[in-house]
């Protein structure tokens, strides 16, 4: 073990994009991940504002930018499919610079990983069992690995973090629930295909979605309020595909066909919408980054980016600090803590307006998504949400032949 050995659980967003920049600083990560190969499919995820510096500052720019999607419309539309409200591409071009684009959450992930997997130790199929912190390092116990010592322990393992409970607490503590559903999965050749448009179809307390990928495929998301805890189906994908045929079954539009396809799906995205809300990110030598610290959930839209910031910026400041890892981990804190916390707030707000739980609210939401043809209206309506402000640290990166 060196002073500069670091174990991070979670190949997701955030846990290669640390690994990527603690390299960068001299550190020796080592990623750990519970899945026996990078997890695929899942759904999509918008991405911009300081997500997509991190990433330019990586030199992915270009390729996420080729295998991503540029959306030109969000369209709402009625049990009839008529539109009813929506807005179009130079709305989100005047809110962000140009700067967004939409892509599946495990591409940017496969992205991020190709970018360190050849110098960064990779365990697949494992995950931590015990974490103890000594004075001077923490002894991990793994599953199947046997016990090693580490510098320091992240946890970017996730809203269901494993390092946040070893190491801070059950999850309940830390948990807030919005109270909704969030499910997804995605077929082969489904009609009609309305290419690089955003189709949602809502009913008080659910949405359905639908927005088209590459190689002919379609992606449905659904997001319904609910108390129903996902846990109580967590392995058994047929009492998942009841639970949503139960809400969808007698809707208008194209509900009764998605439904028919979701049928035969054998992947489905299924989980709550939470948010993690914690005093502290870190604990003697064990801090944790993205979901797993502050998940803001999806209705923040900006999750994935938040998660390459905190990892960025905990690389930083390690980097800033000597690896002192308590002067860095406060400073990490210290940096970022309000800016989550507006964003936190912001995704709340921002819940009602997914699927608003009433016919009156759902009127209102397609007031407001109407007004919001008008870039300076969608400035006023969601402008404080989606612009960052907060600017990116610089640490003086010598990373330019690395990243391209
Ligand atoms: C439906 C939906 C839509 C979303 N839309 C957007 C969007 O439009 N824009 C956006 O920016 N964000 C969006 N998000 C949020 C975004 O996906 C997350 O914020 C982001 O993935 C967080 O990255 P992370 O690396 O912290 O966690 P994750 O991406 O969840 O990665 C965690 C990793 O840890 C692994 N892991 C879990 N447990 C263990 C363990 N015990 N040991 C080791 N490894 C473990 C997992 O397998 C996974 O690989 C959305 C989320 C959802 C659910």
């Amino acid at each position: 073990m060196t002073a500069r050995t670091v174990l991070i659980s979670g190949a997701g967003i955030a846990g290669p994009t640390l690994a990527f920049w603690l390299r960068a600083a001299g550190f020796e990560p080592t990623l750990i991940e519970k899945a026996p190969a990078l997890r695929a499919g899942g759904y999509v995820i918008d991405f911009w504002g300081l997500g997509y510096d991190i990433a330019e500052r990586m030199g992915l720019a270009g390729e996420i930018n080729r295998i991503g999607y540029h959306i030109r419309e969000m369209r709402i539309v009625d049990d009839a499919g008529r539109c009813v409200a929506g807005f179009s591409l130079p709305v989100l071009n005047a809110l962000t610079g140009g700067r967004f684009v939409t892509l599946g959450r495990s591409d940017l992930s496969r992205l991020l990983f190709e970018k360190v997997k050849s110098e960064t130790e990779v365990i697949f199929g494992d995950e931590i069992a015990g974490i103890e912190d000594r004075t001077d390092y923490v002894e991990v116990q793994f599953d199947r690995a046997g016990r090693r010592r580490f510098a320091l322990a992240i946890g970017a393992d996730g809203l269901h973090s494993n390092v946040r409970h070893l190491a801070f607490g059950p999850q309940d503590r830390f948990e807030k629930r919005l109270g909704y559903i969030a499910a997804a999965f995605e077929v082969r050749g489904y009609r009609p295909r309305d290419d690089d448009v955003y189709v949602t179809y809502s009913k008080p307390g659910r949405m359905l979605g639908r927005v088209t990928l590459h190689d002919d495929r379609t992606l449905f998301l659904f997001v319904l309020a609910t108390d129903f805890d996902p846990e109580e189906a967590q392995f058994d994908l047929s009492a998942q595909k009841s639970l949503l045929r139960a809400r969808f079954g007698k809707d208008g539009w194209e509900c009764p066909r998605i439904l028919d396809d979701l049928e035969g799906a054998r992947e489905l995205y299924f989980d709550r919408v939470s948010q993690i809300k914690m005093e502290n990110w870190s604990r003697g030598r064990v801090a944790l980054v993205g979901d797993a610290a502050f998940c803001v959930s999806l209705m923040a839209g900006q999750g994935s980016a938040l998660a390459m910031t905190s990892a960025y910026v905990l690389a930083g400041e390690l980097k800033k600090a000597s690896g002192r890892h308590d002067m860095a981990f406060a400073a990490y804190e210290a940096l970022l803590r309000n800016y989550i916390a507006s964003k936190q707030a912001g995704a709340e707000r921002f819940s009602a307006a997914f699927a608003p739980k009433t016919r009156w609210g759902l009127f209102l939401r397609n007031q407001v998504i109407k007004a919001c043809a008008f870039p300076g209206l969608a400035r006023l309506a969601f402008g404080r949400d989606i612009v960052d402000r907060i600017a990116l640290p610089d640490y003086g990166w010598s990373v330019s032949e690395r990243a391209h």
